[in-house]
């Protein structure tokens, strides 16, 4: 008999032991349970990484982590206790080999970036730049990107609880890093906020937000709740998507009291106004999923809350086999009540071609899955296209595999192109990451380099 590619088993959900950790020995899981705990206990760089970890940690692990953070990292360091517990989660750094699995953690790769990671001949594409997708151009006021014709991505701060390494708007969100100077909002926090509530009230054909950043798990949440409920105010607005990404890296906060009570009121309020609001979360790897997560997102429903989704990003290393992948989605949808909603590629930004997969790995793996999960629950594996949108990746119109360029069309129009005839028949262009390219492709990118140059530098240099 032959065995079927995949092979489907119920996964059992354990938090991994904390107290592995040298420093987190005593703590206690009340203290585990405080979002304000592990807030005040966020590992923010190399020393208290190391402090957490103790010396099972090698120091060419960090002389690698302190180079990359010197050279390469788009995102400063934020990490909360409960992702850094989910690392690695069977075994103590002072057991053996732990470095080495520290190293091939998959959370580690896309959370802890270290220089020998990337790529060292193309560590970026010629052609990535800071905010990729073009958003800021689209703000129809400060932080509101209006990209398609109904719906709109409202970046209400520009801050997360924690940073991922290959996030797409690091142009904005978090921290400066040695290479990388932050875009700085100019409006006051109310204000910005009050111009989207403007705007959306003027804009009748607009029936769907994006509450965003950032992560919304870092506004206050009485500023939340009142930004969500001024939208459930706008009768044409009928979806609401809250993003946050804490909901796996921080399920405490989503667990604490005011903040459950407060989603209560604004289930109920959209319920009595036929409106939908869904929790859209990012977890890329089954071994995020832990029973505190599965708690969260289940308190998240019982709300009343429509649902919570899940919007993971493709990434070597991390998740780029099927079986990652159903695993994945096996586990948020058995155990989390989570639903796999969208896989992206990652986005074309500095210093990311170590974690970019191709478009025709992207489609192998879209083929792959398909079948095993419901219909409903088959995430869809997107790519992001630089002022066209999210397209399936099967909707691409021509592709040249050997220089790895894809080209894309679209139906509707930005809202930077009112007056632009071609969009609609315009191609539009994406690259995959070099190294992946047969050697004659390699070699057509390397011979362009130096026409490519003033591109590459501007997108490599800070500010
Ligand atoms: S949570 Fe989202 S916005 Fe925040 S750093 Fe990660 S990818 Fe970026």
């Amino acid at each position: 008999m032959v065995s079927q590619p995949y092979v489907y088993r119920r996964a059992e959900l354990a938090e991994p032991d904390w107290r592995r950790f040298p420093a987190w020995s005593g703590v206690t899981a009340a203290e585990w349970e405080s979002a304000q705990w592990q807030r005040a206990h966020c590992v923010k760089n190399l020393r208290q990484l190391s402090a957490v970890l103790g010396p099972g940690l090698s120091e060419n692990f960090l002389a690698d982590l302190g180079r990359d953070q010197r050279e390469r990292a788009t995102m400063s360091m934020l990490v909360p206790p409960q992702m850094l517990n989910t690392m690695v989660p069977r075994l103590a750094p002072d057991e053996p080999g732990f470095t080495a699995a520290f190293y091939a953690d998959p959370v580690r790769r896309y959370m802890i970036p270290v220089f020998s990671d990337r790529r060292p001949d193309w560590p970026s594409h010629p052609y990535a730049s800071r905010d990729s997708l073009h958003e800021a151009e689209m703000w129809a006021v400060e932080g509101l990107t209006h990209r398609y014709p109904t719906k709109v991505l409202a970046e209400v701060l520009p801050t997360c609880p924690q940073y991922c390494g290959h996030c797409t708007r690091m142009d904005l969100v978090g921290n400066p890093t040695p290479v990388i100077d932050k875009h700085k909002f100019g409006l006051r926090p109310t204000d910005r906020l009050t111009a989207m509530i403007d705007y959306l009230r003027a804009s009748p054909g607009v029936r769907d937000v994006v509450v965003s950043g950032g992560d919304v798990a870092n506004l206050p949440w009485p500023r939340l709740e009142a930004f969500v409920s001024s939208l459930l105010d706008i009768g044409n607005i009928r979806d609401i998507r809250l993003a946050t990404k804490a909901l796996m890296g921080l399920p405490q906060h989503w667990l604490a009291d005011d903040v459950r009570a407060g989603l209560e009121r604004l289930a109920a309020k959209a319920r009595d106004r036929g409106v939908s609001i869904a929790i859209h979360t990012h977890v890329n790897a089954a071994q995020s999923v832990t029973p505190l997560v599965a708690r969260a997102a289940q308190a998240m429903l019982d709300t009343g809350i429509r649902d919570v989704r899940n919007q993971g990003v493709l990434l070597h290393g991390v998740n780029d086999t099927a079986e990652a992948l159903l695993d994945l989605c096996f586990v948020l949808l058995d155990e989390a009540r989570i639903m796999p909603y969208y896989f992206y590629l990652c986005d074309m930004i500095p210093g990311s071609e170590h974690w970019r997969l191709s478009l025709a790995q992207a489609q192998d793996l879209q083929h792959q899955i398909m079948g095993y999960l419901p219909g409903f629950a088959t995430p869809r594996m997107i790519c992001d296209v630089p002022y066209v949108g999210k397209r399936w990746v099967h909707q691409v119109s021509r592709y040249d595999t050997e220089l790895g360029i894809s080209y894309w069309t679209k139906n509707y129009r930005t809202s930077v192109e009112a007056g632009d005839e071609l969009a609609l028949s315009r191609e539009y262009a994406y690259y995959d990451p070099i190294h992946l390219l047969p050697a004659a492709g390699q070699r057509w990118w390397r011979e362009r380099t130096a026409e490519l140059a003033p591109a590459a530098a501007q997108v490599t240099a800070a500010g």
